[in-house]
């Protein structure tokens, strides 16, 4: 049994539902299909769920919501007629999205994502009529009925363990089962949404709890690739890759899969296939526990902007007992996630993602640093990009970081900083956001250019 999932490119159409249809029914395995919400139809389109979040804020503001509730509208009628379904699934629709607005405000952040989530639920209902439609037997599953249940955190929400359970349950059910992505269901019966672009997650749970055989994921590309398409021309193809190099990948800026969307399937050693719904016949990217190495040291290069490090520097550092629980201790009580702290022995540096704060918590943080720490120097820097450079080959290979440094060097990129992972799956380099596309091209050319295919 297989779980497949469709994300919004899949279905920002009648003419991609019917591509949707054609894979499903192409292979009986495909049981159970997670539907994302009405995504892009062109570059300059807007996502639904995008749509779904101004009306929500607008509503919350008081001010005329109209304009975007129209528009959603607009996009499952559109859809709608293009595959002559009958006018009752729009009532049905609009319908919902009146009693949604008309809901608890109380709580803006979870009035929002009872918004967010209609995208999915409307769209799983849509193609679902769709199928019946077609004359096969589908059903819409509703995530409150089918118990998967999450926490409460708006926007952010993580499955509970007993949602597992219940959701296995399903597999009783007999015909196609159209799931609706991106959310579930608190125990007091609210709805939260999982982090943007969480229907993947919604498929992996799924895939988890089924015991399901695969998880196909339907996108627009054809694979995932070695490095960013816009960055490197027609780079090459990963044929296969295990859950850590994809879960390093998505981390730095591989958006083709949601990096938190790996987690169930890799408990449950569920292989991932990602597809394109455009070209289904493409073999797409297979992600696995174990792979062979076939690649050479390197399977992919990502990079993602946006981050920023505070280097902290005190003569004697590595004397001093808790120095570092102390520094990230202050952090926590900003209530910051950090993402690596590469060090040497006086100093240390702290990378964050920058959009956690402003300027004011800047120098408070540096204030309470160089108070309570008694540090020589704090200081922050802005506008890093991290490279990612991943690859199980790397553990078993002498050399990788000289290549990959000579090679940035050569590009006259300063490194400002490096870590390599315990795991040594990856490493990574902080260089300015200026040099980021220079120094992918250059680690690209060194690793991937060279070697044949
Ligand atoms: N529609 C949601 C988003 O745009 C979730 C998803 O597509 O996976 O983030």
């Amino acid at each position: 049994m297989k779980v497949v999932k469709f994300g919004g490119s899949s279905l920002s159409s009648g003419q991609q539902l019917e591509k949707v249809f054609q894979i499903v029914m192409s292979d009986p395995e495909r049981k159970v299909v997670v539907v994302s919400a009405p995504g892009k139809r062109s570059s300059d389109d807007i996502k639904v769920t995008d749509l779904l979040i101004e009306c929500a804020e607008q509503c919350l503001q008081g001010a005329d919501w109209s304009g975007p509730l129209k528009a959603v509208i607009a996009r499952y009628k559109d859809i709608a007629e293009e595959l002559s379904l009958s006018s009752e699934v729009i009532d049905e629709i609009s319908e919902d999205l009146f009693n949604r607005l008309n809901g608890d405000q109380r709580n803006s952040d979870r009035f929002i994502d009872l918004l967010k989530a209609s995208g999915e639920d409307n769209n799983a209902k849509l193609v679902a009529a769709y199928f019946r439609k077609m004359g096969v037997q589908a059903s819409y599953i509703n995530p409150k009925e089918a118990g998967l249940l999450v926490s409460d955190e708006p926007g952010n929400a993580q499955a509970l363990p007993e949602a597992y359970e219940n959701l296995f349950e399903l597999r009783h059910q007999p015909g196609i089962l159209i799931f609706p992505g991106f959310f579930g269901y608190s125990k007091e019966g609210d709805v939260y949404t999982f982090s943007r672009s969480g229907s993947d997650i919604t498929g992996s749970i799924l895939a988890n709890a089924l015991k399901a055989d695969l998880y196909e994921n339907f996108t627009d590309v054809d694979a995932v690739y070695s490095v960013n398409p816009f960055i490197v021309n027609s780079p090459k193809e990963i044929k296969e890759l295990t859950y850590r190099e994809m879960r390093e990948l998505s981390y730095a800026g591989f958006s083709v899969l949601h990096d938190e969307a790996l987690v169930p399937a890799f408990r449950a050693g569920i292989p991932v296939q990602v597809k394109n719904t455009n070209n289904p016949g493409a073999p797409g990217t297979k992600i696995v526990a174990e792979r062979d190495n076939t690649n050479g040291p390197v399977i992919g290069i990502a990079s993602d902007q946006g981050f920023c490090s505070i280097y902290v520097s005190k003569y004697l550092m590595n004397r001093e007992i808790g120095f570092g629980r102390r520094l990230l201790g202050i952090l926590e009580d900003f209530g910051l996630s950090y993402e690596h702290t590469p060090s040497g022995i006086d100093d240390v540096s702290v990378i964050l993602r920058e959009n956690q704060f402003d300027e004011q918590t800047e120098q408070k943080i540096i204030s309470r640093i160089k108070n309570e720490l008694n540090a020589d120097e704090v200081k922050f820097e802005h506008s890093l990009a991290l490279i990612m450079v991943v690859g199980e080959g790397m553990r078993h290979n002498v050399g990788t970081m000289a290549k990959a440094s000579k090679a940035l060097a050569k590009a006259e990129v300063n490194i400002e900083m490096i870590n390599q992972g315990s795991s040594e799956v990856s490493m990574m380099f902080g260089v300015k956001v200026v040099d980021e596309k220079r120094a992918v091209k250059a680690l690209y050319d060194e690793f991937f250019a060279a070697v044949p295919v």
